[in-house]
Protein backbone atom coordinates (compact mmCIF):
# COMPACT_ATOMS: atom_id res chain seq x y z
CA UNK A 1 0.00 0.00 0.00
CA UNK A 2 1.43 3.36 -0.61
CA UNK A 3 2.13 6.04 1.62
CA UNK A 4 1.39 9.54 1.98
CA UNK A 5 4.38 10.23 0.92
CA UNK A 6 4.74 8.38 -2.42
CA UNK A 7 2.06 9.99 -3.79
CA UNK A 8 2.10 12.83 -6.17
CA UNK A 9 1.82 16.10 -4.67
CA UNK A 10 0.94 19.72 -6.78
CA UNK A 11 2.20 22.07 -5.04
CA UNK A 12 -0.73 24.50 -3.60
CA UNK A 13 0.00 28.01 -5.10
CA UNK A 14 -3.53 29.93 -5.44
CA UNK A 15 -5.63 31.47 -2.52
CA UNK A 16 -8.15 29.54 -3.61
CA UNK A 17 -6.18 26.09 -3.32
CA UNK A 18 -5.14 27.14 0.32
CA UNK A 19 -8.32 28.18 1.24
CA UNK A 20 -9.79 24.94 -0.33
CA UNK A 21 -6.99 22.96 1.97
CA UNK A 22 -8.21 25.20 4.92
CA UNK A 23 -11.77 24.15 4.40
CA UNK A 24 -11.00 20.42 4.19
CA UNK A 25 -8.60 20.70 7.19
CA UNK A 26 -11.44 22.34 9.27
CA UNK A 27 -9.03 25.40 9.49
CA UNK A 28 -5.77 23.81 10.23
CA UNK A 29 -2.99 26.00 8.38
CA UNK A 30 0.54 26.08 8.00
CA UNK A 31 3.25 23.26 7.43
CA UNK A 32 3.18 19.85 8.77
CA UNK A 33 5.42 17.95 10.98
CA UNK A 34 8.68 18.50 9.78
CA UNK A 35 10.68 15.08 8.65
CA UNK A 36 13.54 16.69 9.70
CA UNK A 37 15.52 14.06 11.68
CA UNK A 38 13.75 11.37 10.65
CA UNK A 39 15.40 8.60 9.00
CA UNK A 40 14.69 8.02 5.17
CA UNK A 41 14.26 4.22 6.37
CA UNK A 42 12.53 3.29 9.10
CA UNK A 43 15.24 0.49 10.46
CA UNK A 44 14.30 -2.17 11.02
CA UNK A 45 14.18 -4.04 14.75
CA UNK A 46 14.14 -7.49 13.86
CA UNK A 47 17.70 -8.89 15.42
CA UNK A 48 20.50 -9.96 12.96
CA UNK A 49 18.33 -7.75 9.94
CA UNK A 50 21.17 -6.28 8.19
CA UNK A 51 24.50 -8.28 9.12
CA UNK A 52 26.75 -9.05 7.30
CA UNK A 53 26.79 -12.36 5.63
CA UNK A 54 29.75 -13.79 7.32
CA UNK A 55 27.70 -14.08 10.34
CA UNK A 56 25.14 -17.42 10.25
CA UNK A 57 21.60 -16.82 9.45
CA UNK A 58 20.25 -15.01 11.65
CA UNK A 59 16.71 -16.78 10.87
CA UNK A 60 15.88 -19.11 8.59
CA UNK A 61 13.54 -16.90 6.75
CA UNK A 62 16.49 -14.44 6.07
CA UNK A 63 17.58 -13.61 2.41
CA UNK A 64 21.31 -13.23 1.13
CA UNK A 65 21.81 -9.54 -0.48
CA UNK A 66 24.83 -9.65 -2.42
CA UNK A 67 25.78 -5.94 -3.73
CA UNK A 68 26.45 -5.47 -7.38
CA UNK A 69 30.26 -5.36 -7.00
CA UNK A 70 32.20 -8.85 -5.86
CA UNK A 71 34.35 -6.91 -3.44
CA UNK A 72 30.63 -5.98 -1.48
CA UNK A 73 30.00 -7.88 1.47
CA UNK A 74 26.45 -9.70 1.57
CA UNK A 75 23.98 -9.19 3.92
CA UNK A 76 21.00 -10.45 5.87
CA UNK A 77 17.82 -9.10 5.65
CA UNK A 78 14.18 -9.83 5.59
CA UNK A 79 12.71 -10.98 2.72
CA UNK A 80 10.76 -8.18 1.16
CA UNK A 81 10.95 -4.65 2.06
CA UNK A 82 14.38 -5.07 4.00
CA UNK A 83 15.81 -6.83 0.86
CA UNK A 84 14.80 -4.52 -1.56
CA UNK A 85 16.03 -1.97 0.84
CA UNK A 86 19.60 -3.42 1.70
CA UNK A 87 19.68 -3.90 -2.68
CA UNK A 88 19.13 -0.45 -2.67
CA UNK A 89 21.97 0.73 -0.02
CA UNK A 90 23.98 -1.97 -1.57
CA UNK A 91 23.36 -0.23 -4.95
CA UNK A 92 24.55 3.07 -3.02
CA UNK A 93 27.40 1.54 -1.57
CA UNK A 94 28.83 0.81 -4.67
CA UNK A 95 28.60 4.37 -5.82
CA UNK A 96 32.08 5.73 -5.63
CA UNK A 97 33.99 2.83 -5.91
CA UNK A 98 33.43 1.52 -9.47
CA UNK A 99 30.63 -0.48 -9.05
CA UNK A 100 28.12 1.82 -10.50
CA UNK A 101 27.11 2.76 -14.25
CA UNK A 102 29.59 3.87 -16.58
ZN1 LIG B 1 14.35 -6.37 8.44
Amino acid sequence: MPTRAQRPRLPEVSESQRQARQAWNQGKTGTSRPAEGAPVVERCSVDGCGSTADQPQPNASMVRVQGPGSTDSARWYCPGRCAAVGRALADLRSIGHGGGAR
